[in-house]
């Protein structure tokens, strides 16, 4: 199987940033996943494990041409053989936390593979900040109609690792720690996953 890693945003999209802190800190949501998925990328070559960035850019790739370049692997390598991650930071009104994944609506693969990462993060964040669920369905990622679950042809899941705007959540992605976090998430869930 390929993973398709795929970081949303760039340096040219507006927001999608934390405040900037009192100790001088900032994240910038296009930089920080661009760095994890490279992190995270370098990691499933280690084990072995084919995986494609999508966006090497770092200007704003827009959602359409992200969906057709995963649907043209898709279509090269057959779409049981794709797994697509779009890996994000949240924002809310500063006070939220947590750890959510998300999928498209209605039932597929997507949701087993969504369940697996939602086990995995709750092991690794567990202490540190909330699992955010949403069980109304039978299972605990959300169902949601984003562009790049809509459009794309193979499973797909998008992560939003912690909220940005919260100090204490944007403070532990931003340590060493915290990336190693995120990324291990990833790395060992596709990892069980295969
Ligand atoms: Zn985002």
């Amino acid at each position: 199987m390929k993973i398709l890693l795929d970081n949303g945003h760039g340096e040219n999209t507006a927001g999608k940033r934390s405040p900037l802190w009192p100790d001088g800190s900032q994240l910038f949501e296009w930089f920080y996943t661009r760095e994890i998925a490279s992190r995270v990328y370098s990691e499933l070559i280690k084990f072995g494990v084919d995986s494609e960035l999508i966006v090497r850019e770092s200007i704003d790739v827009p959602i359409r041409e992200r969906a057709r370049r995963v649907n043209a692997i898709c279509k090269e390598i057959g779409i049981r053989n794709c797994f697509l991650i779009s890996i994000h930071c949240n924002a809310s009104n500063g006070k939220a936390r947590g750890w959510e994944v998300h999928t498209y609506l209605g039932q597929s693969k997507s949701d087993d593979y969504a369940t697996v990462f939602w086990n995995t993060a709750r092991d690794i964040l567990k202490d540190i900040t909330p699992m955010r669920a949403d069980f109304s369905d039978g299972d605990p990622d959300w169902d949601t109609n984003l562009g790049i679950l809509r459009e794309t042809l193979c499973p797909a899941i998008l992560t939003e690792n912690l909220f940005m705007d919260n100090q204490e959540d944007c403070r532990f992605l931003l340590s060493p720690t915290g990336k190693k976090a995120i990324t291990d998430i990833h790395v060992q869930s596709i990892l069980k996953m295969l």
